[in-house]
């Protein structure tokens, strides 16, 4: 389902440019009270009586994740982000040889030492996965 068919779903839908305005399906709606509006991985959903997003996709029979475009993965990250994440994944994989030198040359890791490349394979291992899943 793509999200812009979710408007199919909706009665009396009037609007444009990524602007909508619906009947609710999920109150006795007369006058359309439900805003709809597209950011930039969804559609958002406001219903000016008070009813939650998820009432309303069910009471058209869908889930509250088909107002999303994808589900979010590194392609969503934006470019910004994506080089932040990966200066980050720079620094700690620096660290982590540091440390792993330093126990092979020098001497034994203190505990702070050893947690602190726990954290940094841990952040390694996670930051990877985003980036290149
Ligand atoms: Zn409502």
């Amino acid at each position: 389902m793509r999200p812009l068919d979710v408007l199919d779903k909706f009665q009396n839908v009037r609007g444009c440019a990524g602007k909508w305005v619906a009947l609710c399906p999920a109150h006795q709606d007369r006058s359309p009270s439900l805003a709809i509006s597209e950011a930039d991985d969804r559609l958002l959903l406001h219903c000016f009586s008070g009813c939650e997003p998820k009432d309303v996709m069910s009471a058209v029979g869908l889930d509250i994740s088909d107002l999303f475009y994808q589900k979010r993965t590194s392609s969503r990250l934006t470019g910004a982000s994506q080089r932040c994440y990966a200066e980050v994944l720079q620094r700690e994989r620096i660290l982590v040889a540091v440390i792993d030198s330093a126990e092979k040359n020098e001497r034994p890791l203190t505990t702070k030492e050893q947690n602190r490349r726990r954290l940094g394979q841990l952040r390694i291992n996670k930051i990877g996965g985003v980036l290149h899943e």
